[in-house]
């Protein structure tokens, strides 16, 4: 493949993942947007991804599932002129250390604001993992068709809370039942809502100028000229898009919609496929590797098994990082320096396997796993490169593990070390008792695990409380500190599935105690595979 056309699939793909609290909106919003990927793909823009008819009884099964959460871990569709690749990251119960590691994997982020409530918690979490690499945001104020709060309101808690500053890119015309629509600031056009058009895409009346007389007559005099009034405050008082400030994620273009009404996801969408990055380069433990060079590399950001029930296998997310991947392509798995004939990749298109053909930088591609794959796994096409900052998170809630047979100490212990390297779990053994102890970010995890090792590994567990708030990676260059702090810490000391040294706190006081009395020991929150 020549370099020019590498160069432009590269340049057209854009990877992203959606941030939000649960039930703000993001289940309703996936659909809406697969709806505007399938809508052009209908048009016959798009060839080879299957029947027109196969897409429709994708949605088709996709709606019944609704309730539930679509299942579905990668989308890729095309939008305008780019291949967008959609990471979904686990909502509710379910959410896990997953959902952060999948933040990893992507080049930009929607952050999805149920505007009836405004920034919360989950939202907080994960914005801050978003920070740590920097990552474009882009929010969509969602549900306008209810009674929402002041929008400037909304802007300023996003700012002071979540410390990133708010480019309003449209601008809501009322709300709830008097949800008429809103003004793109940029377009110079008042995009009009009509209610109960949400399955379908809207052909929505567009209005040219802010000024322009049919404003009024379409909304209402005084309803138009509230508008105007409100905006020339609001283009006072709030940023102006900056490319450059929302490409290092100090500022976010926000939207305003209902994901339910169908109405704005468009205008976030272009905004998306205008301004978000194509795929990034990024840092290996030697140097950056470009997405655009010519060989392949890549690195495994998740692990999940029985996906499906018709395929009982594990699949190994890889997010590609430079050149393409090829049916039947040799590929080095790094850390165990072998060449591995990779001939069944799976991409993930909506909700159904299929086999890759090819796939580009910025794409995401599953391997099938049989237990030689781990989380923050690299492989090329031959140079012995490590991906840095695919992190491990300190798990928040912890439960003593113990079996039902005591003979089978053995098979719990290798089920559980497998598991935590597949990132699933993590596992703690503290030096000074026999304990296996769980840790995990998410609850659902622990069932998962239980399950998990009666399938696979034929142990009978159960869990019990176990008086612990969190665990911390120690880290510390001055050996006879590290001693010390050994010494003095035996009881709260414990290693992780990898042998890692970590303390583990009963409380978050005894935490800081601790951090307090050995200011050189490093206790860390994450650690990078
Ligand atoms: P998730 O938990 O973030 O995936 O949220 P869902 O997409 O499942 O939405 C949670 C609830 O909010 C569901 O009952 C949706 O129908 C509803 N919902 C989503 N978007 C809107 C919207 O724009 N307006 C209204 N009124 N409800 C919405």
């Amino acid at each position: 493949m020549s370099n020019t056309l590498l160069q432009q699939e590269v340049d057209k793909r854009r990877t992203f993942a959606i941030i939000s609290h649960p039930d703000a909106g993001k289940t309703t919003i996936t659909e809406k947007v697969l709806l505007f990927g399938r809508a052009i793909q209908t048009a016959g823009t798009v060839k080879g991804r299957g029947s027109n008819q196969h897409a429709k009884s994708d949605w088709m099964d996709m709606e019944k599932e609704r309730g539930i959460s679509v299942t579905t871990s990668v989308m890729q569709f095309p939008y305008n002129d780019c291949l967008v690749n959609l990471l979904d990251t686990p909502g509710h119960e379910d959410f896990s250390e997953d959902t952060y590691r999948t933040l990893t994997a992507v080049d930009s982020c929607l952050m999805v604001i149920d505007a009836a409530k405004g920034v919360e918690d989950r939202t907080r979490k994960l914005m801050e993992v978003t920070r740590l690499r920097d990552t474009p945001i882009i929010t969509f104020m969602n549900k306008l068709d209810r009674d929402i709060r002041d929008p400037m309101e909304l802007l300023d808690e996003v700012e002071s809370e979540l410390n990133i500053a708010c480019a309003p890119v449209s601008w809501p015309i009322g709300c709830g039942k008097g949800f008429q629509g809103v003004y793109h600031i940029h377009r110079d056009e008042s995009i009009l809502y009509q209610s109960g058009q949400g399955h379908t895409i809207q052909d929505a009346r567009i209005i040219k100028g802010l000024n322009n007389p049919e404003l009024d007559e379409a909304i209402g005099a005084d309803i138009a000229q509230d508008l105007r009034d409100e905006l020339e405050l609001v283009m006072g008082a709030s940023h102006a898009f900056d490319h450059e400030l929302f490409l290092s994620g100090e500022l976010t273009p926000v939207f305003f919609g209902t994901a339910l009404g169908n109405f704005g996801v468009d205008h976030m969408l272009d905004g998306l496929t205008e301004w978000a990055p194509k795929p990034m380069a990024r840092p290996t433990h030697d140097r950056e590797v470009k997405a655009d060079e010519e060989k392949f590399s890549g690195f495994v950001f998740k692990i999940q098994a029985n996906m499906d029930p018709r395929h009982r296998d594990r699949i190994a997310f890889m997010r590609i990082v430079s050149g393409k991947y090829q049916q039947g392509m040799k590929l080095r798995h790094v850390r165990l320096g072998k060449q591995i004939n990779i001939s069944d990749a799976v991409t993930f298109m909506a909700g159904d396997r299929s086999r890759a053909e090819d796939a580009f930088a910025g794409d995401i591609i599953g391997l099938h796993n049989h237990g030689t794959i781990q989380i923050g796994d690299t492989f090329t096409q031959g140079e012995d490169l490590k991906f840095a900052g695919i992190p491990n998170f300190a798990p928040e809630l912890f439960r003593r593990i113990r079996l039902k047979d005591p003979l089978r100490q053995k098979q719990l212990l290798k089920g559980l070390i497998q598991l935590s390297e597949e990132g699933a779990v993590q596992v703690f053994r503290p030096l000074q008792s026999n304990d296996l102890i769980v840790g995990a970010v998410g609850v659902l995890q622990f069932d998962m695990v239980v399950a998990r090792l009666k399938a696979e590994y034929n142990v009978d567990a159960l869990y019990e409380p176990i008086n612990v708030a969190t665990a911390r990676w120690v880290e510390c260059d001055d050996e006879k500190k590290l001693d010390e702090f050994q010494r003095k810490n035996q009881a709260n000391l414990a290693l992780d599935g990898g042998d890692n040294l970590t303390y583990i706190a009963p409380t978050m006081v005894n935490l800081n105690l601790t951090q307090e009395r050995f200011p050189d020991i490093d206790l860390r929150a994450t650690r990078e595979h």
